[in-house]
């Protein structure tokens, strides 16, 4: 066996699956060595800031931008977080789903709009972090603490390991698409333009903003904003929420995260079965709206070869390794004994 499936310590695609309920054979690890953290001091400056922008332009969100631009910042944000969710992460770190060249097109408007590196560094560094999760392999290793997880991550040399073990990482299929190619190619051209320049100008020339507001509003602080609650899941999702799948991972249920982050605060779900295009197990998906997003554009076919998991082997896989938070049986259930449902008492019945 080659040595990056052997050291792997979660499972990202279905074809890494050791056992009939799709885990692997041995229970995943949380560990991170004693190194030092190098730190990288042009990146501490860079971002503490953008935070200083971003504070001052919620206060202007809040006292003297007008209406129109405060909308516009959350449009933006919305775009810019689908860009994140339903693009760099389902379409193309975890392959989850397929789409038409012109939904990948809007996708990576959104996502350079976003100014979280190309899709393909995206990918790379997401498949990273599932594949040999909370290790020193995992760009966010969130064994290292929430700080880490959340923004440190980005303040400090990567560990070596990330890169020694990155080799083994296949990523042709990201390298096959023309059009995230693109991006990656102009990426520090189309970048600025998408997040910083026609934000600004926008309000400005369409409804008279001053540029001041339009500046520290629909970039600034949308960025950062934005930047902000993909972390959570890193970070916050890493750390907080019950663990129904899974209860040998870090990764959480944490439904606050998944409100701001368009529904991709399901985390030990997703964790436990990263193909799922709905990186949830869900009846509706009123706090997913990425979910709603991609199944919009697979109605008329632009999002296609939705891939998402039986409730027999979420069944199975919940009695192996779930936390015991998880409720297996719902009224109804098929395989509620007779007895079992005679015996429930009922309150106002009506029916049958
Ligand atoms: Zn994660
Ligand atoms: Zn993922």
């Amino acid at each position: 066996m080659p040595p990056n499936v052997t050291e792997a310590n979660g499972v990202l695609f279905e074809n890494d699956v050791q056992t009939p309920d799709m885990g692997l054979e041995v229970a995943p690890v949380q560990k991170a060595d004693e190194r030092k953290i190098q730190l990288v001091w042009r990146n501490i400056i860079a971002f503490a800031c953008l935070h200083l922008a971003a504070v001052y332009g919620a206060y202007l969100f809040f006292t003297s931008a007008i209406w129109q631009t405060d909308i516009f910042a959350y449009i933006l944000y919305v775009m810019s977080g689908l860009g994140i969710t339903a693009g760099a992460h389902r379409l193309w770190a975890h392959k989850s789903y397929k789409a038409k060249w012109p939904l990948r097109l809007i996708l990576v408007a959104f996502n350079t709009l976003a100014f979280q590196d190309s899709a393909i560094d995206w990918a790379r560094d997401h498949r990273m972090h599932h594949k040999y999760s909370e290790t020193d392999a995992d760009p966010h290793n969130a064994t290292r603490g929430f700080f880490f997880s959340h923004i440190g991550w980005l303040l400090c040399r990567k560990h070596p390991e990330l890169k020694r073990k990155g080799q083994g990482l296949d990523l042709s299929d990201l390298y096959a698409d023309p059009i995230i190619r693109f991006q990656k190619k102009y990426y520090l051209l189309l970048m600025p333009l998408a997040c910083f320049v026609l934000p600004t100008i926008i309000p400005v020339y369409l409804w008279g903003e001053s540029w001041k507001n339009a500046f520290f509003v629909a970039a600034m602080f949308r960025y950062t904003f934005i930047l902000n609650v993909t972390w959570l899941v890193n970070s916050a999702a890493h750390k907080w929420g019950g663990k129904p799948y899974d209860k040998n991972i870090q990764p959480a249920q944490n439904i606050s995260v998944a409100i701001f982050a368009l529904g991709e605060g399901f985390h030990n779900y997703h964790h436990t079965f990263p193909w799922d295009y709905k990186t949830a197990e869900l009846g509706n998906n009123r706090l997913n709206f990425t979910t709603s997003f991609i199944n919009f554009f697979a109605s008329f076919g632009w999002a296609y070869d939705l891939k998402t998991v039986s409730d027999e082997i979420i069944q199975q896989r919940v009695k192996r390794t779930g936390d015991g938070s998880h409720h297996l049986r719902g009224w109804g259930d098929q395989d509620i004994p007779a007895e079992e449902a005679q015996a429930a008492l009922r309150i106002n019945r009506k029916d049958d």
